[in-house]
């Protein structure tokens, strides 16, 4: 049953925007990516019990460049920072982050000189989902939250152009 057959002789009209919007919130490929237990859950999201497949999102992607979700899913030492930074840029634009876990979110249990305390601290983060570990569900909820975050990103707007230009000249050293 195609959509015409809803349709009928009527037809619909919306703007690109909404339409753009729609399909990256439709089709986030994720980095395949994981630091500790959180990612666990994580990987467990894309078996048949939870099935992250019906989000268009089965695409866990092994080349950043193919990916515009970033997991981060477990604990970040600062001995590792270097390497998450480097698959993030590497991402393509425009990329969301999740910090899965109270560990991504905040350093967790690991009050410790060698822990990052927050990946927030280094990334854009979007979304944070609370739990050691969350459980898949948590992890989808947190998903369906950046898709609605994603719905009202001001595509095309100035306020988007800005943010490539601030992204291009963080990476060409000219700012921060
Ligand atoms: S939040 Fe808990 S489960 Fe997740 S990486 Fe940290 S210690 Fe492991």
């Amino acid at each position: 049953m195609g959509i015409e057959e809803h349709l009928g002789n009527n037809i619909l009209t919306t703007t690109l925007e909404k339409v753009v919007d729609w399909a990256r919130k439709s089709s986030l490929w994720p980095a395949t990516f994981g630091l500790a237990c959180c990612a666990i859950e994580m990987i467990v999201t894309a078996a048949n019990r939870w099935d992250i497949a019906r989000f268009g999102m089965e695409a866990f992607r092994a080349s950043p460049r193919q990916a515009d979700l970033m997991i981060v899913a477990g604990t970040v030492t600062k001995k590792m920072v270097p390497a998450v930074v480097r698959i993030y840029e590497q991402m393509t634009e425009p990329k969301w982050v999740i910090a899965m876990g109270a560990c991504a979110s905040s350093g967790g249990i690991f009050r410790s000189y060698a822990v990052v305390q927050g990946i927030d601290l280094y990334l854009p983060v979007d979304v944070y989902v609370p739990g050691c570990p969350p459980r898949p569900e948590g992890l989808l909820y947190g998903i369906l939250k950046l898709h609605e975050k994603i719905l009202k990103d001001p595509f095309l707007t100035q306020k988007y152009r800005e943010k490539m230009e601030t992204t291009a000249r963080r990476k060409h050293g000219h700012g921060h």
